[in-house]
């Protein structure tokens, strides 16, 4: 057993009493589930000045200095810049004129789902891998009829979906293959940066994402025919003639944000790094607690963990993840249910809950089971130990735990 001192954030001998015993929190400062790693008002000031000076808010340099930062990193043909994920998804599939059904998750954000229904497409959801948490390609394949219009992917916590096998699929039944990567910006499968799959792929900005521009989506595509077509459909659907050729919004992302963005861009890498060290400590600690999992990454991959996810079994951990929730938030930890309920649950969507029920025994299983940890670098490697501690030390009591939440 590994364990650390709280005075020091060494590994030593020290054992910590869950708040909800104790009646005193481990960390007497709320820990929130997010928080935007933002650059220091000093290294906008000028560019922000500037932009005030020349008037030159919208539609101008720094935009195009996101989209080239961006493009040359991941090393894709073009890229977009949105005011959000949500915009850019919609405009991709508006772009694409597609018409029928979409084959998507829905253990995912809603954002994914009401991209469909803005263009009017039939959502046909398809369970999850038991161990990635993202489609499963088999399952995929057999969702496929007449009517398939496209696959829409995800790659849920920043972890890379199964893309070739996707890929692969997409090109059989000759449709095409978006995907949400809303967490995935800075991911990779083998040496490609995400951002390079399927015929698009959008990112976002939006805060509780690994980087930000206040708000902001990202679009990523090798395809230039769509390229072309989404910067109409951004900018209202007008070529720049006041003779618009199709029907767009105004899905253009601001200067200011884009500054933001820009200087947001140049921390990915060390939250990153930040994210993948927090990794190691959770799986050193908590690796051989019975009762939790973790998201399956593959070797070749490498994850962002834009989310830390695990997976609570019950029977095995002692208590629930509604009841570990309850236990963290004593000790001033702030969770989520990283999709919880699953999109086809949602209220907005009655019919859907209907029709799709008792079809999507994984992602109704694991709808169940999630729970999400703060991870962000401010929240410093230290406290990261002190919070693996913790769970560790509410595994143990978890007896005592679930006598007193039961009295
Ligand atoms: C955050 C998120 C979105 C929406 O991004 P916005 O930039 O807020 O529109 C879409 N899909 C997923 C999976 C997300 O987590």
């Amino acid at each position: 057993m590994v364990k650390i001192s709280i005075k020091t954030g060494q590994w030593e001998k020290t054992m910590l009493t869950p708040g909800i015993l104790s009646g005193k929190p481990n960390f007497p400062d709320f820990i929130p589930l997010t928080f935007p790693n933002l650059p220091d008002l000093s290294e906008l000031q000028q560019s922000f000045q500037e932009i005030l000076q020349t008037g030159m808010i919208t539609n101008g340099s720094y935009v195009k200095k996101l989209e080239n930062a961006i493009k040359s990193k991941l090393k894709v043909r073009h890229v977009l810049a949105v005011n959000t994920c949500t915009s850019g998804l919609i405009l991709v599939l508006k772009a694409l004129k597609l018409k029928g059904e979409v084959i998507i998750p829905s253990f995912t954000f809603c954002a994914t789902l009401h991209s469909l229904n803005w263009n009017q497409l039939t959502p046909v959801f398809v369970d999850i891998e038991q161990k990635t948490l993202n489609l499963d390609p088999k399952r995929v394949e057999m969702a496929i009829n007449k009517k398939t219009a496209a696959i829409l992917g995800l790659h849920i916590y920043g972890n890379p979906c199964a893309v070739n096998k996707l890929t692969k699929i997409a090109k059989k039944y000759e449709i095409p293959l978006i995907f949400d990567a809303a967490h995935a910006l800075g991911a990779k499968v083998g040496n490609t940066f995400i951002g390079n799959f399927g015929t698009a792929e959008i990112f976002s900005l939006s805060p509780t994402k690994c980087i930000t521009s206040g708000e902001g989506g990202i679009i990523a595509t090798n395809n230039t025919k769509l390229y072309e077509k989404v910067k109409v459909l951004r900018n209202y659907g007008d070529p720049g003639d006041y003779n618009c050729i199709d029907v767009g919004i105004n899905a253009r992302m601001s200067e200011f944000h884009a500054i933001v963005g820009l200087k947001s861009y140049k921390r990915l890498q060390g939250e990153i790094r930040f994210r993948q060290q927090y990794n190691e400590i959770m799986l050193k600690v908590l690796h051989k607690i019975p009762g939790i999992a973790f998201p399956k990454i593959e070797a070749k991959n490498l994850c962002n963990f834009k989310d830390f996810t695990m997976i609570i079994d019950e029977k095995k951990f002692g208590l629930n993840r509604d009841q570990l929730a309850l236990c963290l938030r004593k000790d001033n930890v702030d969770s989520r249910f990283y999709f919880f309920p699953p999109q086809h649950q949602q209220k907005a969507y009655p019919r859907l809950g209907r029709s799709f029920k008792n079809k999507l025994p994984i992602t109704d299983k694991i709808s169940r089971k999630v729970i999400s940890l703060p991870i962000y670098k401010k929240m410093t490697l230290y406290k990261v130990k002190i919070l693996a501690m913790l769970i560790s030390s509410i595994y143990k009591n978890s007896h005592i735990i679930k006598k007193k939440l039961d009295e």
